[in-house]
């Protein structure tokens, strides 16, 4: 096997600050986009992060149409529903309002609204055909309204494959918005547990990220179209990971405890994206490739703050949960990676020895899972270890992200790291 001996580093240009999104109605007439889809989730319809981008939108005279529709945790339902509406609409441009579901959602709209094919061509393997985008999608401008997923900065689109029970995706670098408009202003009024799944998701990112398989020990692709968006842990997407990790565990708790705290808010949204950076192109591993199969099988946990209409382990919460069984796994493939990782979360490494490691990082981490009021493992969330099985089964086909894992991990292995996630303290 030949072994990869490049890395690139991808991102959305990035604009920051409060009250830019009354710019997005500028940032689209500067990509020529006269008839745009605005796609965004129930909950945000009426809110002032949409009513300001569709008034922007108008200002500069583009033909903004509302799509409303997206679904918090996006199925392969709603993204047909959402690729239909692209299709029959003749958009020249997207704007995303939301979530990463909301961004993830027009995403899928753009790709095959541009390049309509089969759902499953552009899926990832094993799941989908995992074909590669035959080129450059229409504009999209994404507004985050949550800290968390950075998937204004990412080519990967996430949805829920109901017939397996598992969330997969789809993830290219033609899928990644050309802008994000990273807006403080926005996430103002997010409910306390949105905030702190959210922000948990970032900081898992950043530190998966950090930890992955570094990128020149990953096999080399045959040609540079297929070197794969998530690359493996590399100088620059350190950097990145790095900072955000710093910033969200200083910041995340202040956040929680006081919403109104505008400059812990700014900050942790600021650090979303340097994560986004950081894991869109470093990748993420195990947490992630464990939380899909969590998230699929749920049966009826409703956290607060959620919509109350149906169950729900959000997306951070899910990654979270798994975050301090598989470090102290890895922990022993980098340890001084991960001691490195504990450092920046506040811990005082100080004469820890290799062996610590991976003790050190999950302590850092459940300390601040404790703080924002995280259930205490996968069983308050209604797992048992019967569910176990399952559980490993639908984590073997996420390719993308468990081949990351700095250490080779098997069935059994997932089946204890699963074991040990269920009660956390
Ligand atoms: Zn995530």
């Amino acid at each position: 096997m030949t072994l990869e001996t490049a890395f690139s580093m991808d991102t959305s240009s990035i604009k920051y600050g409060p009250g830019v999104t009354r710019e997005v109605g500028w940032d689209m007439e500067e990509q020529g986009a006269r008839r745009v889809m605005v796609v965004t989730d129930p909950s945000l319809a009426s809110k002032e992060p949409v009513t300001i981008t569709l008034d922007a939108l108008d200002k500069h005279g583009i033909d903004a149409v509302l799509y409303d529709q997206a679904s918090v945790e996006p199925t392969d339902i709603s993204f047909k529903e959402a690729i239909q509406f692209a299709e029959d609409g003749n958009f020249d441009g997207f704007v995303a309002v939301g979530g990463g579901s909301s961004m993830d959602t027009a995403k899928a709209a753009n790709l095959y609204a541009t390049y309509p094919a089969d759902f499953m061509t552009y899926v990832n393997q094993p799941v989908g055909k995992g074909e590669p985008v035959p080129g450059p999608l229409k504009p999209l401008v994404a507004v985050p309204t949550t800290a968390g997923t950075g998937s204004e900065t990412t080519g990967v689109a996430i949805f829920d494959y109901l017939e397996m029970h598992a969330k997969t995706g789809i993830a290219h670098r033609a899928l990644r918005p050309i802008k994000g408009i990273v807006d403080p202003n926005n996430t103002r009024t997010l409910p306390k547990m949105i905030a702190a799944c959210t922000g948990l998701d970032q900081l898992t990112h950043a530190l998966e990220a950090m930890t992955a398989l570094p990128y020149n020990q990953r096999p080399a692709p045959d040609h540079p179209g297929m070197r794969p968006a998530y690359q493996g842990s590399n100088p620059i997407s350190n950097i990145w990971a790095s900072r955000a990790i710093e910033m969200i565990s200083r910041r995340l708790v202040q956040v929680i405890e006081d919403p109104s705290n505008d400059e812990a808010r700014g900050e942790v949204l600021l650090a979303a994206t340097y994560a986004g950076i950081g894991f869109g192109n470093g990748g993420c591993h195990l947490p992630h490739g464990m939380s899909y199969p969590v998230s699929g099988m749920v049966r009826d946990y409703v956290p607060e703050g959620y919509p109350p209409d149906h169950p729900l382990v959000p997306h951070g919460m899910a990654v979270v949960l798994n975050a301090p069984a598989v470090f102290r796994f890895t922990a022993s493939a980098n340890p001084a990676q991960h001691l490195n990782a504990a450092r920046l979360m506040g811990k005082d490494i100080t004469g820890a020895s290799p062996e610590d490691a991976g003790e050190i990082l999950a302590d850092a981490i459940l300390e601040i899972m404790r703080k924002v009021g995280m259930p205490n493992g996968l069983s308050a969330v209604g797992y048992g270890p019967d569910d176990v099985d399952k559980l490993v089964e639908g984590t073997l086909p996420q390719h993308r992200v468990t081949k990351l894992s700095p250490r080779p991990v098997s069935a059994e292995d997932l089946k204890q790291l699963f074991l040990d996630s269920l009660t956390l303290w």
